[in-house]
């Protein structure tokens, strides 16, 4: 099958060409800072999990816009709600009440194991955040002078001051120093280092207050947390009153298959946060806290966008679609159906891929590390064949469709990279 048989959905006339003039990269550059390196195509339209750029060529889009498009694209709940919400109102301010974020603070208690939200923008933000929650609840409740949050090696955490600090990969933070203090590193699923890192770090006003870790990394390598290293880590806070914050921007709002990456681990965090896919791609984030929720009080946090009209009324079409269309089963099912097919295409080429691992649907496939061939270079070769897919660090190639990706889709993406592979000449 090529992606010329299957139907692709006609071009409303209007929005055939939205740019009167081709596309001009270089144009781009000239005017837009050059902190991405970009892949050379311009995307303009999409629908479902496909995706056409300006000159007319088709894509599956197996990114998702970095596994945030979780209704994928041009989805009609969520261009319904947005549509009637910006008629209404649209922004106003935290000065407010804002009924529709009180629904989907709300949709998300009833959701998770939170007992109360705090609404911003994205994913560093939400973890900013935590970390001020964080450094709150210790000075306040633990009485700990200086606070130290353990984060873990090959974590990704965000991109501001604070967060690049919480990111334990130097390649986020070299020429951005001085660093945040108050952040030590350990290996992830490493329980001994925890028990070291929270035995070692109690100098006098110096204690561990919080461990920030992803319940599966993302950028780091699509690497599972270990359910026996969550059980004991989840022990270790009960006993000491360290905080458990788990980052859920990538995995949370039902990318695992579940609505929360901690419900594969059998644990409830104290705080966790949540961006890419909570509004299926409108900006969002969140900070969910349990129990000692009344730390912040009016004055501590901020933001002016944060949980507007726009941004809420989107990601409550989400939660109702997930709800309605029974979307997490279909994440489980497409989720084990895509593992099936890298698994086959990785024993077919055992010489390139040594691992297809993930949940639900965020998965990654491992590239040997003794071979020059790299995360980019079958990324660049998928999408000359029309498959779009996300690396995740130089050796891992990442699968994070949109949540309502079908068989039949999974199986085509599976057929294209296979296509690609060849090309590669290997
Ligand atoms: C993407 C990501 C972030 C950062 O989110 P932004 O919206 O880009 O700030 C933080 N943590 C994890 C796990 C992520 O995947």
């Amino acid at each position: 099958m090529s992606l010329d048989t299957l139907p692709i959905p006609s071009i409303p006339t209007e929005s055939a060409s939205a740019m009167s003039t081709p596309f001009d990269a270089a144009d781009f550059d000239a005017s837009v800072m050059s902190t991405y390196g970009r892949f050379p195509i311009a995307l303009e339209r999409g629908e479902g999990c496909r995706l056409w750029d300006t000159e007319g060529r088709e894509y599956l889009d197996f990114v998702a816009g970095i596994a945030t498009c979780t209704l994928g694209h041009a989805h009609p709940a969520l261009i319904e709600a947005v549509t009637q919400q910006i008629q209404k109102l649209h922004h106003v301010s935290n000065l407010y009440y804002i009924p529709e974020q009180g629904a989907l603070a709300k949709w998300i208690i009833e959701h998770s194991c939170a007992d109360r939200v705090f609404f911003c923008n994205s994913g560093a933000e939400a973890n900013e955040g935590a970390i001020k929650l964080a450094r709150k609840y210790a000075h306040t409740v633990l009485d700990i002078e200086k606070p130290v949050i353990l984060t873990a090696h090959a974590s990704f955490h965000g991109r501001t001051l604070a967060t690049i600090t919480a990111t334990g990969q130097p390649k986020y933070q070299k020429n951005f120093d001085p660093l945040m203090p108050g952040f030590h590193y350990v290996p992830y699923n490493d329980i001994k280092a925890i028990e070291n890192a929270v035995t070692d770090i109690d100098e006098g006003n110096q204690r561990v207050a919080a461990i920030l870790m992803e319940p599966l990394q993302g950028e780091g390598g699509v690497r599972p947390g270990e359910l026996e290293y969550f059980l004991r880590l989840r022990k270790i806070c009960d006993d000491t009153g360290i905080l458990l914050i788990l980052d859920e921007v990538q995995v949370g709002m039902g990318r695992t298959g579940k609505y929360w990456g901690y419900e594969n681990l059998g644990i409830e965090p104290d705080i966790f946060t949540s961006a890419k896919g909570l509004a299926g791609g409108i900006p969002i984030g969140a900070m969910m806290c349990k129990k000692f929720c009344d730390v912040f009080q009016p004055g501590d946090h901020a933001s002016t966008f944060g949980g507007n009209p726009f941004a809420s009324a989107a990601a409550i079409a989400v939660a109702q679609t997930l709800e309605q269309e029974n979307i997490l089963h279909n994440v489980q099912e497409r989720g084990e159906q895509l593992r099936a097919r890298l698994r086959a295409i990785a024993t077919k080429y055992p010489h390139l891929f040594t691992e297809v691992r993930g949940w639900g649907l965020i998965n990654g496939m491992e590239l040997n590390a003794d071979i020059e061939l790299t995360s980019v270079d079958v990324v660049k070769a998928a999408m000359e064949q029309g498959l779009l897919l996300v690396p995740a660090g130089p050796k891992v190639i990442r699968f994070v469709p949109p949540l309502i990706v079908s068989a039949q889709e999974v199986d085509q993406a599976a057929q294209v990279l296979e296509q690609a592979i060849a090309t590669l000449a290997l």
